[in-house]
């Protein structure tokens, strides 16, 4: 079956050229059939999941292929963070991580949807902090709502623009990740759009971008630092083309090496391409770069801060520091870096606890999905009962001691319920509901 769109004329053509006709033909039968599909699941959700016996992503100790792609709309457990689809080749940053030294302060630069700063998360393992920004308004939101689903509570979220973030905290951070914008050929099995959309020209504009970024990226690179870039296209303009800049600006290439039977093509001096014809991938790039220097110490922590507050709702014990930011109280393991009051409209810092709407405080859903709220009473609901509270309905009353609950699925936390007399409210945010018909 070959996708809806064919490949773009002038694409094929420039194939030929970039890797030889043998190479280029079966690179384009490749990106002709259709694409695999692969979930990771999340470290600390167990659950009785349906999706056994289908082929292992080598890369990454809890990552699967599946043989079809489910409705993953209609399955409560996505919903409730116990997995996150994502292109296997994405998962390749786990190897990688595991490949550099310990880094306490990350910054993911261009960070929507949110797939790869959920695998930082999980690489800090509750330590440090992870700064996850999205300029893009419209794709802001998503990010937020995949950081809630992962529950970690040592991550800040911001909409900002490199420059912004470079100008406000210069070189902080012990480790980038800069998974830039690009002209998408890694995305041609599964997106027609990516293959409409794709010319020559968007491919120098998306190298110019990229530069502009990169530049940014350094300026934020604590000495001693790693950087790590990543496109999902195969424009050598758009990848190691970049390398020279690096060279020029000081950084220092880092070669690293995987498994032979991964099936990895590397560049000079240090990149390497995940290819769909090498690997069952959509396709990859990915090369690290090192600031020379000694790392600096973990940054200072802020003062310590504990700000009290009358909620109806316990608060998990594990939030030892506790504030108000724009209208929000959010808590943290430990205390923020110095830094944060610096940082460019921070939208989220820790775990969201609760929001203030017309004076009263009322728990976030942050709090509900987070992985520190094991207290947190639970109200146990059926695949169908637990879809139609993901509509926004409410579920039938069960006799309850608490007012606020939350709905849950094969153990795992939806979304509030508020009891109100013999009834449920339903507390599950309305931009977040699903909107599909089907079982
Ligand atoms: N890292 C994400 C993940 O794994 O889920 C995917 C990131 S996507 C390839 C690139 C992101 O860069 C997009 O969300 C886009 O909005 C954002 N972006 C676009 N222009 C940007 C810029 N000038 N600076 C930073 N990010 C930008």
């Amino acid at each position: 079956m070959s996708a809806p769109f064919e490949i773009p004329k002038n694409y094929a053509e420039l194939a030929g050229k970039r890797w030889g006709e043998t190479t280029a033909k079966q690179r384009l039968e490749a990106l002709n059939t259709p694409s695999l599909t692969s979930i990771r699941f999340h470290p600390q959700r167990p659950f009785p999941h349906p999706f056994s016996n289908t082929q292992k992503v080598p890369w990454h100790p809890n990552a699967q292929f599946l043989q079809q792609r489910p409705s993953f709309t209609l399955d409560p457990a996505f919903h409730a963070g116990a997995y996150y689809v994502q292109e296997s080749a994405s998962m390749i940053l786990k190897a990688i991580l595991d490949r550099l030294p310990p880094l306490l302060l990350w910054l993911d630069l261009a960070a929507a949807p949110g797939g790869k700063s959920t695998l930082l998360l999980e690489q800090l393992n509750h330590q440090g902090w992870l700064l996850a920004n999205e300029p893009d308004g419209k794709r802001f939101p998503i990010l937020q709502d995949t950081m809630a689903r992962w529950g970690y509570a040592n991550q800040m979220l911001c909409r900002a623009w490199p420059k912004q973030l470079a100008d406000a905290l210069g070189p902080l951070f012990h480790g980038i990740l800069l998974d830039a914008p690009c002209s998408g050929e890694g995305m041609f099995r599964k997106e027609t759009h990516a293959r409409k959309q794709w010319n020559p020209e968007l491919v120098q504009s998306c190298a110019q971008t990229q530069h502009g970024i990169l530049k940014e990226a350094i300026r934020l690179l604590a000495p001693g630092g790693y950087l790590i870039y990543s496109t999902c296209t195969f424009a050598p303009e758009e990848n190691e083309g970049h390398a020279q800049e690096l060279l020029q600006q000081g950084l220092e290439p880092v070669r690293l090496k995987f498994p032979e039977n991964w099936g990895l093509t590397y560049t000079d001096p240090n990149g390497f391409y995940a290819y769909p014809d090498q690997m069952p991938v959509e396709g990859l790039f990915f090369m690290v770069w090192k600031k020379p220097g000694q790392q600096p110490p973990y940054p200072e922590p802020s003062p310590s801060k504990m700000e009290p507050m009358d909620l109806p709702m316990p608060v998990p014990d594990a939030f030892s520091h506790r504030m108000v930011h724009q209208n929000t109280y959010f808590g943290s393991l430990g205390p923020l870096p110095h830094f944060w009051p610096q940082i460019p409209n921070l939208r989220s810092l820790g775990t969201p606890i609760a929001y203030n709407k017309n004076g009263r405080w009322l728990p976030h859903h942050g709090l509900a999905l987070s992985l520190h709220a094991q207290k947190t009473p639970l109200l146990p609901l059926e695949n169908q009962e637990a879809l139609r509270y993901l509509r926004g309905e409410n579920p039938s009353y069960r006799e309850v001691e608490q007012t606020w609950i939350s709905a849950s699925y094969q153990g795992l936390p939806l979304g509030w319920l508020k009891k109100a007399g013999k009834r449920f409210n339903n507390h599950y945010p309305e931009a977040l509901r699903i909107r599909m018909q089907g079982s």
